[in-house]
């Protein structure tokens, strides 16, 4: 395959400092800044529904508890209700059951005041995860603004070049743009199209040769670099 390479190196030129500036962009100050508040603020939204789930769950086990109090309360009453009063055996046996129904019942109120406590905590918690991310709300709002003003800035700065880079793209040939393009869209970092030169990718340092399997023999040709995936032209 050929390539007319003197225009798509002066076209790639532009594009790199067209690139440049996109990635001091991306990795800016401004940037990292609103993408951290942005994680912060789906982290508490996280962490808000699992407490929540949490808090569920704590009230069903204190309503598991609950039934159960109710069933062995009825349970004691039909018991009690059950035998002579006045025969010794059956003042013994009414004493045990009463005794063992205050320790279950001791025993389930225990239980009962844990998962209390532990829903008290998780509504302190939600309060305080809560009172964060209007804090973060806040900070995103202020932080957009922020980063609106530098693309802005940017896109001023690189306005001319932009201006460069279609008036040189209008010279191509449409089908060896698209080769270009669907490289650079892959974040493959620039330059992407690298000279091949004695055997070897120009950008990646590979020794490519008995890869290409004789694709690049004459000025012009170009190949895809087997290490690297860029495009790979002979001088
Ligand atoms: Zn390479």
């Amino acid at each position: 395959m050929k390539m007319n390479i003197p225009a798509m190196l002066e076209y790639q030129a532009s594009d790199q400092i067209i690139y440049k500036a996109e990635q001091a962009f991306a990795g800016s100050v401004e940037n990292r800044r609103y993408a951290a508040v942005q994680a912060k603020i789906a982290e508490l939204r996280q962490a808000v529904i699992k407490m929540d789930k949490d808090a569920l769950e704590a009230r069903r086990e204190i309503e598991k508890r609950e039934t159960q109090c109710a069933e062995i309360t009825s349970e004691l009453q039909e018991g009690l209700e059950i035998g002579d009063e006045q025969e010794l055996s059956e003042v013994k046996r009414h004493e045990d059951m009463l005794r063992e129904y205050e320790t279950t019942v001791d025993r389930i109120e225990k239980d009962v005041n844990k998962f209390l406590r532990r829903l008290e905590e998780i509504e302190h918690e939600v309060k305080i995860a809560l009172q964060q991310m209007k804090k973060c709300t806040a900070e995103l709002e202020s932080s957009k603004a922020v980063l609106a003003n530098k693309r802005t800035e940017m896109q001023n700065e690189l306005k001319e070049e932009v201006m460069k880079r279609r008036a040189i793209q209008q010279k191509l040939d449409p089908k060896e743009l698209e080769i270009y393009k669907k490289v650079r869209k892959e974040n493959i970092r620039l330059p992407i199209l690298v000279e091949y030169s004695d055997g070897v990718c120009r950008a990646c340092g590979m020794h490519v040769e008995h890869d290409l399997h004789g694709k690049l023999k004459e000025s012009g040709d170009i190949a895809e670099c087997p290490n690297c995936r860029r495009i790979l032209y002979l001088k």
